[in-house]
């Protein structure tokens, strides 16, 4: 069976973790640190704060930029659930503007129409891993006063070209904070695991504070409650403050092992994803029923070079072929080809529904997309001939 996607662990990697396994800490300790450094200093940022997973990353996002109950949070559609869930996690409204048909990635222009006077935040999603606009985003949202999160989950180690310059996912100007998963399906993986990148200290300060309780350990840090308090008057070494109500949301020194092992394999990951892309952008080419991934204008050819891609999601018309797509999966499976729905549209939601009165309309494009999508098989470990399988299977559907 080929999935629609998969981890690729070397002998290297499992290596790495059973170093870690076997050194003085599991968790807390100089793996974590590591990992943090060197991932930041991929991207191109100051900052990065390891935690147990993306979905946590992006609840510690909205924390550290006081996103709460008064406030709205604009997102895409075509997302996983955790890029809007993260707003209401602290009380706030997740909105949602519609996608642009060509990259599936939130529009500019459906967001500066759909803009609300509370809306603080917005989280632009790389669909697939082709960036959002993000100059433009970028330009809407601070002219409004909001803070820009990108959702970076599909995207690690990919790029784009703008103002002459070749800019990392996470290490450009155009957002505050950004976001990459380490699930097993994405880019490069520690098993469960996200970052947050960002250039801003105090957003990385308070989002490592957060993470492990609120809990200050710096004695440079302390606020002390006066020295004629019995408590907290004591500077010892082994003094903490609980300052902010946090979580637990740390990630182990056996997954950071795991994810600088990946980390040295990155280029090699991304640059597999990309041949395989390429491959399918030729072999499925011309299919009156079948439409490939396009690539947004503003990122110009050099965008398809300096991408990451996670994800390949064609568009098929059901319709002319005569069957559903659930028929069309199930014929698939036969084969041993997996595919994937990426994404049901999250604003039709029973719980989006239910709890913000979202439905149908709301955001047409995207729904849309929904109606005609199938994610393909795409992970650095496939061989050309399964490329070829795949392709070929896609397109014996026309005759089937
Ligand atoms: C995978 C994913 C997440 C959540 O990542 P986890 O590490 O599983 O919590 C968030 N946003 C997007 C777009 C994703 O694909």
């Amino acid at each position: 069976m080929i999935t629609y996607g998969k981890q690729q662990i070397t002998d290297e990697d499992v290596e790495a973790v059973i170093r870690a396994l076997r050194s003085d800490f599991l968790t807390c300790g100089p793996e974590v640190d590591a990992f943090e450094r060197e991932f930041a200093e991929m991207v191109g940022a100051p900052h990065a704060v390891a935690v147990c997973n993306a979905t946590a990353a992006l609840h510690l996002a909205m924390a550290v930029a006081e996103i709460g109950p008064e406030d709205r949070v604009i997102t895409s559609p075509n997302t996983f659930l955790a890029s809007a869930n993260c707003a209401a996690f602290v009380g706030a409204i997740p909105d949602f503007c519609d996608i642009d048909p060509v990259s599936y990635n939130l529009d500019p222009t459906a967001l500066e129409e759909g803009w609300r006077e509370d809306t603080k935040a917005v989280v632009a999603v790389a669909y697939a891993g082709q960036p959002a606009n993000m100059p433009e985003i970028s330009r809407i949202s601070s002219e409004r006063g909001a803070i820009v999160i990108e959702d970076a989950c599909h995207g690690t180690g990919g790029g784009f070209h703008h103002d002459g310059k070749e800019w990392k996912l996470g290490g450009h100007p155009w957002a505050d904070m950004t976001i990459f998963s380490f699930h097993p399906v994405k880019t490069m993986t520690t098993g469960e695991g996200g970052i947050l990148v960002t250039d801003n200290a105090e957003y990385a300060r308070r989002a490592r504070l957060l993470r492990s309780h609120g809990m200050e350990r710096d004695a440079e840090r302390f606020q002390g409650l006066g020295s004629d308090d019995p408590v907290l008057a004591e500077k010892g070494r082994w003094m903490y403050e609980m300052q902010e109500l946090g979580w637990n949301y740390r990630i182990t020194d056996l997954q950071c092992a795991l994810g600088r092992s990946q980390l040295r394999r990155l280029p090699e990951l991304v640059e597999r994803r990309r041949e395989i892309v390429a491959k399918y952008n030729q072999g499925l080419a011309g299919l009156p029923w079948l439409t490939c991934p396009g690539l947004s204008g503003w990122l110009g050819e050099q965008g398809r070079a300096l991408m990451s891609s996670h994800l390949y999601t064609v568009q098929v018309d059901f319709e002319a072929l005569g069957r559903s797509r659930t028929e069309v999966m199930a014929e698939l499976v036969e084969k041993g080809i997996g595919t994937q729905v990426l994404y049901i549209p999250v604003h039709l939601q029973p719980w989006y529904r239910a709890r913000y009165g979202y439905g149908p309309g709301k955001c047409p494009i995207a729904e849309a997309y929904y109606g005609k999508a199938l994610s393909i098989p795409l992970f650095p470990a496939m061989t050309d001939e399964e490329v070829d399988y795949v392709i070929g299977g896609i397109r014996g559907l026309w005759n089937a």
